[in-house]
Order: structure tokens, then C-alpha cells, then sequence
């Protein structure tokens, strides 16, 4: 048997992005907890996030946290859990200010205020028209927020365990009692035994080919959930962003929109007028990717190909500099174009999973009768604590990510002193070592990457911002083959034990195999069209049949399907026009 390392904590947090962050300020001071990450937590994802973090201060105009949590709810489509919204938009504006005491350098008004810019479907009463209320510092709002927190954690004495993947859950009699990790230098197995574990894993926009995602966007927590039995909620929710940049998916902002740019067909027609006459160009992601969709489907892309325009030129160079200077940047680099001069190809990319692991409103993951799972813990895009619903607003993920995991924080701090410490099962890492070696032992066959392209192809074509019944069973058959294929037949071409990224592809590809079956099973059971999920062939919304969050989970192999009612206080689904 190999040497064994085995670490002993209260607390363990896995992924280092602002919700694993938030949550280890708030459980550093108070427990003993180590961090986990796959990157070197400044690199994580939400380094990312650029335009900004949602908060009705109302220091541009006036604005109200009734108004924002009236947003979060329409925007999802009325599929948002309203208790949920009611704690993101109520606890906002403390949000905000105390990351602004933490020493986060938001762009500022003359008079001093933090300011704001608009950003799609955050309107004043109820939907009158836009309201600025999104707190920025330029358009690299979540790397300044990311580099804040981290500085707060070495501050606090945090444990971190950078580049280290977390690669299954230690569950015993239905407990969670640690977790398994492979250090990527050496590639030693790691033990960690602790009372609870909070996974803060983010997204898995690798799933599709097209996207504003990362690579390490492979939903390994998600995964690990769902293999161990307990279960994802409303998978088939998958934003697609209106404006990756043409053939690359990298993001251009909803920022640059809320400066004043607007969208383009081929007839320089400002197309937003006839799909969101209220609210045109910011209206909800949804909306405006599907637009685009049928602008192009309807020949009227740009020079009749599958791209529009993104028109900043009236901003001018020096508005630009000041606000857009990273995305500007971009488009120079990628495109070899001035936006102050020549508007920007884009197409909707994916890029945000508004689905997750269930859990309730202290980030304590639930089981498929809603009770909570002893030990673990959800926090940030691997979570649905369902504050999105059917399609997430702007800026509501960074909010999401500090107010849910501050909260996932402070029920460990008050929770965890007086919990039992599970005893760790003897063979606690044998799974695992017998994974690794059988991924080792096969020296032909087909390479992860190969698999992960025809995976990444099939999601986006049959799975994308449009689906339909006989696409998707199509895609279920194209994707359980590969399944097969990997479990038959994938092998490394490099077998050594120092960052073998071959071995980190071929375990992510496991994830990202399973995560496309279940979005596909759960776009497949909901035969109406929702926020992010537009069926071709269910191109209503069904309040009557589906007013229900979907529930996957696996028993014995197989698949289930189950539902959990919407919780619904202060607003009544109605049709959804901005
Ligand atoms: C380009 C872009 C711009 C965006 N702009 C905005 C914006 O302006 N406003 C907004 O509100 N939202 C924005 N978003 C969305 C937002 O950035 C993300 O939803 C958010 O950052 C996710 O944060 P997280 O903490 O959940 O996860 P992440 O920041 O993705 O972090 C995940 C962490 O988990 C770790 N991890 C993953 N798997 C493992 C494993 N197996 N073992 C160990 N560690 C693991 C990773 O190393 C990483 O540290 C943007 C997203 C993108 C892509």
C-alpha cells in the first residue's frame, strides 16, 4: 500500500473562487478550516466576472431592495425561489459595504458614493424601465472582489491546499466525513477527515463547446454528489450569454450594454426595439440570446452568417478606457478590432448553470425528501439554492456567492462545535487508488480530449439556447455512447506522477460525461418552455405542469426524476414582458 497522508480539520472548503473564499473569512476565525483548490485560489474563475455585483444603494437613482427582489424572480422566470431572493436582495446593500471595508476598490461617484451602472433586467417599479444598480470597479469587478478575500483569508491563517483536486466525497452511513484529494505535483492521494465539508466547486460550462467558461469549469462537486445518490436540481437550466465573442465564447460584458452599446442585425437595425420594447438591449439574458437566435435563423446575421453586431462605437475612446478597458482589450487581441471604431461580432455563449447541488437557505445540501445531508455543504455556482430560478440577472452570481456563502459560513460556525466527528472508514481512499490505476493501466485506445470534443459539439447543437424533444433524445444517445467509450476504451498518453494533466482531463471528462446526461434527462422531462430552457416544440411557458423544480439523482445506476415545489410569497408567476 502506498504512503498514506491524512489530514485532520473541522472544516473542509473545496474551491477557492468568492463563494469558498466568503465562506472561509467567515469559519477561519472560528474553526479550523482548510481550503482546497484545484488552481491557486487567485486564479480561480470568479477572477473571471467583470461587470459587476447587484445592490439596490440607490446612489445613482432611486431604487429599492422590493424592486431588485422583483427582478430576481421575474428574471428566473417565476421559477426563483422567493424566500431565497427576499435574503439575496434584502442582505445586498451589507454585502456590498462590507466588501467595500474589506478594501475593495469600487469605481466611485464624485460626490464618493459607490457607483453604479444598469445591467440587464434590473428596472425600478416593477419593470418600468432600467435602473442602475449594478457596483463595479471597471470591468474586473470579481478579480478585485477575489484578490480582496484571499488577502482577508492569509490574514485569518487559513489552511490552503493549492492544486489539489478534491476526486470523491468520504460518506459513511450517510454522513459526509471528509473528502479525497490528488496532489497535482506528485500525484499522492490525499485524505481528509473532517466534520463537515462545503464544496464551492463553481459551474461546468465545459459541458458545451461554445463558452465564456474556463477550463477548470467541470463541475467536479456536482459530480461527486450525484454519484454518491443525493441530488441535482434544475440541471436543464443553462444560461447562454448573448455576447461571447464570435467563434471564441470569451465574454464580452452585459456591462458594455449597460454603458449605452446596442445590438445590430445585418440592416444595422437595432433589432432589441421589437423583441423588449420597454427595456430593449438590457433586457434578461434569455430574452436577448434568443433574439439574437432568431435574427440569425430569420438570414438576417451579419453578411447572413450566425453572428450580429455589437455597436460601442458611440461610446468613445475615452468612456471605453475608463469602463470597458479589459473587454476592449479583448476584442483587440482576439479580434484585431478598435470598438471605438468597428462594432464586435458576437453570439450567445455559455455561461452560467443556474443549476446545482439542492440546498436550503444556510447552504446545508438536501436530500431528495429536502432534509438536509449530514456534513455537507453547497456554496456558488455548484449550488441551487435556486435564488436564479430559469435564468439568472447580471451580476446576482457575485451577490449570490457572498451573501450564500457568508451564510453557509455562519451555520458551520454555529453548527459544527458541537457536531460528532465521524470515524473514517479504513478503506476510505481504495476507490479512488483502484480509479487512478485503472485509468493508468490502458496504454491504447481513445485520448480524454477526443471524447470531451465530441461531447462539447453534441451539448451545443442539440442542448443549446434551443432544444426539442427528438434533439435532445438524440444527444442522450450520442452522449451514453461516449460514456462507453470511456469506460471501454480511454487511456493517457502519459502515465507519470508529476501534473499529469492527461489523468486531470480523463477525471474531469467523467464529470463532464455525466453532468451532459443529466442536463439532458432534465431539458427532456420539461415539456415547456422557461427562462433559459426553450423548447421548439414546448414554446410556451406550463405553470400548470411544471411550476416545480426538477430533481435528478441516481439509485442503483439508474436515473430518477423528481420534483420540489417553488417557494412563492410575495409574487404570483405572471406573463414575463420587459
Ligand atoms: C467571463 C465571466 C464574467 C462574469 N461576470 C460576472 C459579473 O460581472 N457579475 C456576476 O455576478 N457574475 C459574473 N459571472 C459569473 C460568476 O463569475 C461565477 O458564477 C462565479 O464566479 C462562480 O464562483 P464560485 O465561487 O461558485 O466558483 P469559481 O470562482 O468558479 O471557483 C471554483 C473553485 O473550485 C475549485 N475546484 C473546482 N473543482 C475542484 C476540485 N475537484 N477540487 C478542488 N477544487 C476544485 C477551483 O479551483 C476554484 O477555486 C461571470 C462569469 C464569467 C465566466
Amino acid at each position: 500500500m502506498s504512503e498514506r497522508y491524512l489530514h485532520t480539520h473541522d472544516v473542509v472548503i473545496v474551491g477557492s473562487g468568492l463563494a469558498g473564499l466568503r465562506a472561509a473569512v467567515e469559519t477561519a476565525g472560528c474553526l479550523d478550516v482548510a481550503l482546497i483548490s484545484k488552481v491557486f485560489p487567485t486564479r480561480s474563475h470568479s477572477g473571471a466576472a467583470q461587470g459587476g455585483i447587484a445592490a439596490a444603494l440607490g446612489n445613482e437613482e432611486p431604487d429599492s431592495w422590493e424592486w431588485h427582489m422583483f427582478d430576481t424572480v421575474k428574471g428566473g422566470d417565476y421559477l426563483t425561489d422567493q424566500d431565497a431572493a427576499e435574503v439575496l436582495a434584502r442582505d445586498a446593500a451589507r454585502a456590498v459595504y462590507e466588501l467595500e471595508h474589506m478594501g475593495v476598490p469600487f469605481n466611485r461617484n464624485p460626490n464618493g458614493t459607490i457607483a453604479q451602472r444598469a445591467f440587464g433586467g434590473h428596472t425600478r417599479h416593477f419593470g418600468e424601465a432600467p435602473v442602475k444598480r449594478a457596483c463595479y470597479a471597471a470591468d474586473r469587478t470579481g478579480r478585485v472582489i477575489l484578490d480582496t478575500l484571499y488577502g482577508q483569508c492569509v490574514q485569518r491563517g487559513l489552511h490552503v491546499y493549492p492544486e489539489l483536486s478534491v476526486v470523491d466525497l468520504v460518506v459513511r452511513d450517510g454522513i459526509v466525513c471528509g473528502v479525497i484529494a490528488l496532489d497535482w505535483a506528485t500525484a499522492a492521494v490525499h485524505v481528509f477527515h473532517a466534520k463537515a465539508v462545503l464544496l464551492a466547486t463553481g459551474g461546468f460550462g465545459k459541458v458545451f463547446k461554445t463558452t465564456s467558461n474556463c477550463f477548470a469549469n467541470t463541475g467536479d462537486g456536482v459530480f461527486l454528489v450525484y454519484r454518491h445518490g443525493f441530488p441535482l436540481q434544475d440541471m436543464e437550466f443553462v444560461q447562454f450569454h448573448p455576447t461571447g465573442i464570435y467563434g471564441l465564447g470569451v465574454l464580452i460584458s452585459e456591462a458594455a450594454r449597460g454603458e449605452g452599446g446596442v445590438l445590430r442585425n445585418r440592416h444595422g437595425e437595432r433589432f432589441m426595439e421589437r423583441y423588449a420594447p420597454t427595456i430593449k438591449d438590457l433586457a434578461a439574458r434569455d430574452v436577448v440570446s434568443r433574439a439574437i437566435m432568431k435574427e440569425i435563423q430569420e438570414g438576417r446575421g451579419i453578411d447572413g452568417r450566425d453572428f450580429v453586431h455589437l455597436d460601442l462605437t458611440h461610446l468613445g475612446r475615452e468612456r471605453l478606457a475608463e469602463r470597458l478597458s479589459d473587454i476592449s482589450s479583448f476584442v483587440r487581441i482576439y479580434l484585431g478590432i478598435d470598438p471605438a471604431h468597428a462594432p464586435i461580432p458576437v453570439q450567445p455563449t455559455c455561461h452560467y448553470m443556474m443549476g446545482g447541488i439542492s440546498t436550503d437557505l444556510h447552504g446545508r445540501a438536501l436530500d431528495v425528501q429536502g432534509r438536509p445531508i449530514p456534513g455537507l455543504y453547497a456554496a456558488g455556482e455548484c449550488a441551487c439554492v435556486s435564488v436564479h430560478g430559469a435564468n439568472r440577472l447580471g451580476c446576482n452570481s457575485l451577490l449570490d456567492l457572498v451573501v450564500f456563502g457568508r451564510r453557509a459560513g455562519q451555520d458551520m460556525c454555529a453548527r459544527v462545535p458541537t457536531m460528532d466527528r465521524s470515524p473514517l472508514p479504513a478503506d476510505a481512499e481504495e476507490a479512488t487508488r483502484e480509479r487512478l490505476a485503472r485509468l493508468r493501466e490502458r496504454t491504447q485506445g481513445v485520448r480524454p480530449a477526443v471524447l470531451r470534443e465530441r461531447l462539447q459539439r453534441e451539448m451545443m447543437e442539440r442542448c443549446g439556447v434551443y432544444r426539442s424533444q427528438s434533439g435532445l433524445e438524440k444527444a442522450l444517445e450520442t452522449v451514453r455512447g461516449l460514456q462507453e467509450e470511456y469506460r471501454h476504451s480511454v487511456y493517457l498518453d502519459y502515465r507519470g506522477d508529476r501534473y499529469n494533466t492527461d489523468l486531470m482531463e480523463a477525471l474531469e471528462l467523467e464529470s463532464l460525461l455525466t453532468l451532459g446526461e443529466v442536463i439532458l434527462v432534465s431539458a427532456a422531462s420539461r415539456r415547456e418552455s422557461r427562462g433559459a430552457h426553450s423548447r421548439e416544440d414546448f414554446p410556451q411557458r406550463d405553470d400548470h405542469n411544471f411550476l416545480h423544480h426538477t430533481l435528478v439523482y441516481r439509485d442503483e445506476e439508474k436515473i430518477r426524476l423528481g420534483t420540489k415545489p417553488v417557494s412563492i410569497t410575495r409574487f404570483q408567476p405572471k406573463p414575463r414582458v420587459y
